[in-house]
């Protein structure tokens, strides 16, 4: 399994490619989650180009960029153990080379990006904008595959392929969870033992918000959810119903409308979303 460590191997790379190339972004530490858009990504397209990344671009100051979990070597065995192709990891320097802050960066538009994880994270769908715009450059992919796990970050990066022109196909996999329902993320491993214990309960009042009945009121289950989730101990970013496509608020039940929301077990910031059948 090749694996890339700079821009101009990935460029010389890509050059030599013939047939179809789907990419799969991702900030390293994998799980389920991210093996499964491989696996999807491997079923479209006849390579498939992974990145693993740390992008300092999309988190702000006190986020927690320094204490991310890396285990890269974990990870490239498990890429090369389920056929991935090619493996892309790039460094700061050569990503950044003038630095983050003198780096020209991709600017979403305020209505999808300044709502929900980007109220509580000023500048975050900027960084995502512009790593995924830099990778689609580089790699130049004929499909981009991404989680549904990260909606808000998957909406915005799809109104970023037409807004530019982008000549890429977005596919977006499923949330994969675990067993008692906690979406797989590469930030559940910084969990207590008893934080791992209560965070399934974000999940459970998603999946019981989403049986309510259609053209209920969403006010009042909403903030009891919250209140049940902050007298288990979380603190609760937000949890709202929205449109699947606008974002925007939904007020009563509908199928199609998303549930979403990000609650935070001590520094362990957690995010998840069910669509209304
Ligand atoms: P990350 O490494 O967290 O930046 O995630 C890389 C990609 O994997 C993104 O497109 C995420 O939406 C996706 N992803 C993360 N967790 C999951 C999950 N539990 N199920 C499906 N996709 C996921």
């Amino acid at each position: 399994m090749p694996i890339l460590r700079n821009t101009d191997s990935l460029r010389n790379w890509r050059q030599q490619q013939r047939g179809s190339l789907a990419l799969v972004p991702t900030m390293g530490h994998l799980h389920a989650g991210h093996l499964a858009l491989l696996r999807l990504a491997q079923a479209r397209a006849e390579q498939v180009l992974v990145s693993i990344y740390v992008n300092p671009l999309q988190f702000g100051p006190g986020e927690d960029f320094a204490s991310y979990p890396r285990t890269l070597e974990s990870d490239l065995q498990q890429l090369a153990e389920r056929g991935c192709t090619t493996v892309f990891v790039p460094s700061d320097e050569d990503l950044y080379p003038r630095g983050a802050a003198e780096q020209t960066q991709v600017v979403p538009p305020e209505r999808l990006s300044n709502i929900l994880c980007g109220a509580q994270r000023p500048g975050h769908f900027t960084g995502v904008a512009t790593i995924v715009l830099k990778l689609l450059h580089l790699a130049q992919p004929d499909i981009l595959v991404l989680g549904e796990k990260d909606y808000q970050q998957y909406r915005i990066v799809g109104q970023m392929l037409d807004d530019l022109n982008l000549p890429v196909q977005l596919l977006c996999g499923p949330t994969q969870r675990d067993g008692d329902g906690l979406a797989r993320s590469s930030r559940n491993s910084r969990l207590t033992s008893e934080q791992r214990i209560l965070a399934p309960r974000l999940a459970t009042e998603l999946r019981q918000l989403c049986q309510l009945p259609v053209g209920s009121l969403v006010q009042a289950p909403a903030r009891d959810a919250r209140e049940r989730l902050q007298a288990a101990g979380f603190a609760v970013d937000y949890l709202e119903l929205r449109n699947s496509e606008s974002l925007e608020p939904v007020s009563e039940i509908r199928p199609g409308a998303r549930w979403l929301a990000a609650a935070r077990l001590g520094d362990v910031r957690l995010i998840d979303n069910m669509v209304i059948p």
